[in-house]
């Protein structure tokens, strides 16, 4: 019987890329909403919090504050229409051995696979049904929850108890995901880091942010189980 483990995943960049599709769709409900998509050519999103971003993006542009906060549903709110679409046409790509490594994790009697990510959560949902892999999680916690990723940790253990009826203590959680800030989240609430870099950053950067384990991919799927349930 192997040990319980709540097992939290991160969306973009961890399990699939929606590429350019997702880029555009946002690009575009910014420039519809603000009448500019700011410079999104140079940001960095990965790790980051959808409204957040729309937020960051904006200020940058020269919106104000008030518009910002303001016009900022219907934005989102687009951005999943236009996501939706386009993604019913073009499934986002799975990274490398994470359909095996998604279902082997969920399988397990013991473990709790969930989700948290920066992602709100209708465009979690849109990406990961249009993925096939939206039913292996048994909840999620996302960027539409706090205004700090790192604030998502504790949200998730609180979740993870309420729905399981079950704590789990840090040494009993791993946070998987391909950014720094998963890496910080992870570590904020004490819980083991599986870091993979099949995202934008690099497996030297993950190991200096201080993951427990980086891998370079999913690829070797009974390696990075093992990471995961070690
Ligand atoms: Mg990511």
């Amino acid at each position: 019987m192997s040990r319980p483990r709540l097992v939290l995943f991160d969306v973009d960049g961890t399990l699939l890329s929606s590429g350019r599709k997702g880029l555009d769709s946002f690009s575009e409900a910014l420039r519809r909403t603000f009448g500019t998509e700011g410079d999104v050519a140079s940001y960095r999103f990965e790790g980051r919090l959808d409204p957040v971003i729309v937020f960051e993006l904006m200020r940058d542009a020269g919106i104000p504050d008030d518009v910002i906060v303001e016009r900022r549903p219907a934005a989102l709110s687009l951005y999943l229409d236009l996501l939706e679409e386009a993604l019913s046409a073009h499934p986002p790509a799975l990274k490398p051995g994470v359909a095996d490594l998604v279902a082997r994790v969920s399988a397990s009697p013991s473990v709790v696979p969930a989700l948290l990510t920066g992602n709100v959560q209708r465009g979690a949902r849109i990406k990961l049904t249009a993925a096939g892999l939206w039913n292996h999680f048994h909840f999620g916690v996302f960027g539409d929850e706090a205004p700090r990723r790192v604030d998502l940790g504790p949200i998730a253990l609180a979740r993870a108890l309420e729905r399981t009826g079950r704590p789990f203590s840090p040494s009993e959680t791993v946070v998987v995901g391909d950014a720094r800030a998963d890496v910080e989240c992870g570590r904020a609430i004490g819980a083991r880091v599986v870091a993979v870099a099949t995202g934008r950053t690099s497996v030297e950067e993950l190991r200096a942010a201080g993951a427990d384990v980086v891998l370079s991919s999913f690829a070797d799927v009974e390696s990075a189980c093992e990471a995961i349930l070690a």
